[in-house]
């Protein structure tokens, strides 16, 4: 009885403390393949009680004190066939989400954040059946190399803006997706899209993601913005050490990693001195992996753009701190900069980009190729160098590679060579 009481109390002083109307400025939707977030635009903070109802199923939230300037829609979504308003009573506005089938729903509030002031977010998923997640061994010997690729923000979180109203957010994801593409294309080559679609994915849940799909390498696609709208050109980051130090810090105090495996081994079952070491060695060895993959990607995409920083760059990003997954951010640009811009939303400028980051990858695997990879099994490089008298046609002839790929894989913008030039030329074992 008391607590009846106690919580009636609470409830009374909450709906006092907010008593003018609350405008309900907007609502957008947002669904990825795990989830669908309403997001609700309010003037203010406001008390709301959310409940469900099935046959058909839908969920009804009412909005004490609260009023709507306009009806929402939402277009050919998957998981809510339509949205209601109305009022219940003379104060509470109630909204009303039909859904196609029966959801698990959570809700909060947010206070204001960057562009966005009071929000409150329905968060809907499919009500969850127990299984195991099947850990995809790479066990076949001839496997595909598999890259994550990341495109940068997404849904809430537009990035930054151009001048003209560009959002980094569709910019990333239409270069990931030709980045991905492209790879696909290649022989003994696996893309991996962490995003496919306008969603946010957690900074953490990104790499998580291309742990989980095993991957070799992970590349986050960004074009940000910076306060001098002249500043322009690519660059790419990998993580620096003090951001690799503090993860490891992380992950020997968070047990619910301990369990997963980090580098292939099991850390749970080591004494803090061993899985120190082992993590160490592991996130040692993907650093100068990044490294070199960097190297390579930075180094052909020189050949289109000019790059803000000619070294590979070092930074705390989140999105790269994987214990055992290489992995690297690029900037392909400045958002901010209007010529850069203008350019960014052109096909012809994502294709050739998204192209030459591709022939940076490739020509990293087709150096340092992961075991029982078709790559390693398959493809061996040799060094040519070029003596008198020789033509690129003529050498890559003879080792039965087209002029296309040899010049892709030696960043050559033309086919000229001179002697004593040295070329990386692949060789197909059968
Ligand atoms: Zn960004």
């Amino acid at each position: 009885m008391m607590k009846l009481k106690i919580v009636f109390l609470i409830t009374l002083i909450l709906s006092f403390s907010v008593s003018a109307t609350t405008q309900v400025k907007g609502l957008r939707v947002w669904t990825s393949p795990e989830d669908t977030k309403a997001v609700i635009d309010l003037s203010g903070q406001v008390d709301y009680k959310l409940f469900q109802l099935e046959n058909p199923p839908r969920i009804v939230v009412d909005i004490e004190n609260a009023k709507v300037a306009r009806k929402f829609s939402v277009k050919n979504n998957s998981v809510i066939r339509k949205i209601r308003n109305g009022r219940k009573g003379k104060t509470t506005l109630r909204l009303v989400f039909d859904l196609r089938s029966k959801q698990k729903a959570k809700s909060f509030l947010l206070k204001p954040a960057k562009q966005y002031g009071h929000r409150l977010v329905i968060q809907l998923s499919k009500p969850k059946v127990k299984t195991k997640t099947i850990v995809q061994k790479h066990q076949n010997k001839d496997r595909d190399v598999i890259i994550a690729v990341d495109a940068g923000h997404g849904g809430e979180d537009p990035g930054a803006s151009g001048v003209s109203g560009t959002r980094e957010k569709t910019i990333t994801l239409q270069i990931a997706k030709r980045l991905a593409d492209s790879i696909n294309k290649e022989k003994g080559m696996k893309a991996v899209l962490i995003r496919k679609g306008d969603y946010y994915v957690a900074l953490r849940k990104r790499f998580k993601k291309a742990r989980e799909n095993r991957a070799d390498l992970f590349v986050s696609i960004h074009a940000d913005a910076f306060r001098d709208p002249k500043v322009h050109g690519m660059s790419v980051y990998i993580l620096s050490k003090k951001g690799a130090t503090s993860e490891a810090a992380k992950w020997l105090a968070q047990s619910e990693n301990n369990s997963d495996l980090v580098g292939g081994v099991v850390l749970e079952d080591k004494d803090n001195v061993l899985a120190k070491v082992l993590l160490d060695l592991s996130q040692n060895a993907s650093m100068e992996a990044s490294h070199k993959a960097a190297k390579k990607v930075l180094s052909a995409l020189k050949l289109i753009e000019k790059p803000h920083k000619k070294n590979v760059e070092r930074a705390s990003f989140v999105v790269l701190k994987s214990p055992d997954v290489p992995s690297m951010l690029i900037e392909t640009a400045y958002i901010s900069n209007p010529k850069e811009e203008k350019r960014l939303k052109t096909k012809k400028f994502q294709q050739k980009l998204a192209g030459s980051i591709k022939d940076g990858i490739k020509q990293y695997f087709y150096q340092s190729p992961p075991p029982n990879t078709w790559i390693a099994n398959h493809i061996t490089t040799e060094k040519h160098t070029v003596s008198s008298g020789e033509t690129l046609g003529a050498i890559a002839q003879s080792y039965k590679v087209s002029m296309r790929e040899l010049m892709r894989l030696n960043n050559k913008v033309s086919n000229n060579i001179r002697v004593g030039e040295v070329l990386i030329l692949p060789k197909i074992i059968p």
